[in-house]
């Protein structure tokens, strides 16, 4: 039996399609329960669908064989205990400073409001900037705008919510897709398994 760790949101209406061609199907009833494990057509699959940041949390643990996270998820994770093998390519977008449209940031202490606290912290250590992070688990692109922080750091796609709210993109931190990870201990004892599982889905991408 191989569980495996799906987030939730954008990327599950990506990788649906992409586990359905590899073999993998989820039923719409299944989707449409309150069940937490998911039951797929493959009878040794089962399918948990969580939050995206808890997805590498999972696999570190066992809890799930493998998973798909977007690389925004494993860089805040840290990825201990999980391998990368797959780079899928899908929900593309990056992970960007922004702030309010001309604002100076080369200020002795930035405050940034995230919800990727290690993220924004590593970035800006790494350049010897000082920053007071601000935690935000939504709407973070207000906070520049009511004056909670100088900048923000998160995932950009179109721009369009940056535009919208007269913000700009200003320094790139990473480009993001969605990767598929494997518990580095599941990985050597199920190896078969899981390697013949991730062939299949390679080859469906
Ligand atoms: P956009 O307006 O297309 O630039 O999208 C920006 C908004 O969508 C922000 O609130 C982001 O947090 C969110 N977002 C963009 N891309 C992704 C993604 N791949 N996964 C999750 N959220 C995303």
């Amino acid at each position: 039996m191989l569980t495996i760790a799906l987030s939730k949101g954008r990327i599950l209406d990506k990788t649906l399609p992409l586990l359905k061609k590899a073999g993998i199907s989820v039923a719409k009833s299944e989707l449409d329960s309150r069940k937490l494990i998911l039951d797929t057509d493959s009878i040794d699959i089962k399918v948990i669908v969580l939050r995206a940041s808890d997805v590498p949390v999972f696999v570190q643990h066992g809890a799930a064989d493998f998973g798909i996270a977007g690389k925004d998820a494993l860089l805040e994770h840290g990825a201990d205990g999980v391998f990368e093998l797959l780079d899928l390519e899908i929900s593309k977008c990056r992970l960007m400073v922004a702030s309010k449209k001309g604002v100076d940031l080369n200020k002795s202490t930035l405050k940034v409001a995230t919800k990727y606290v290690n993220s924004a912290k590593e970035y800006f250590y790494q350049q010897g900037r000082q920053i007071e992070v601000i935690k935000l688990y939504g709407a973070v692109e207000l906070a520049p705008i009511v004056g909670l922080s100088d900048c923000i750091v998160d995932l950009v796609d179109t721009g369009n919510t940056l535009e919208a709210n007269n913000l700009a993109p200003v320094e790139l931190i990473h480009e993001i897709s969605s990767r598929l990870i494997v518990n580095s201990a599941a990985f050597n004892t199920k190896y078969i398994e899981i390697s013949s599982w991730i062939k299949r889905i390679e080859k469906s991408l």
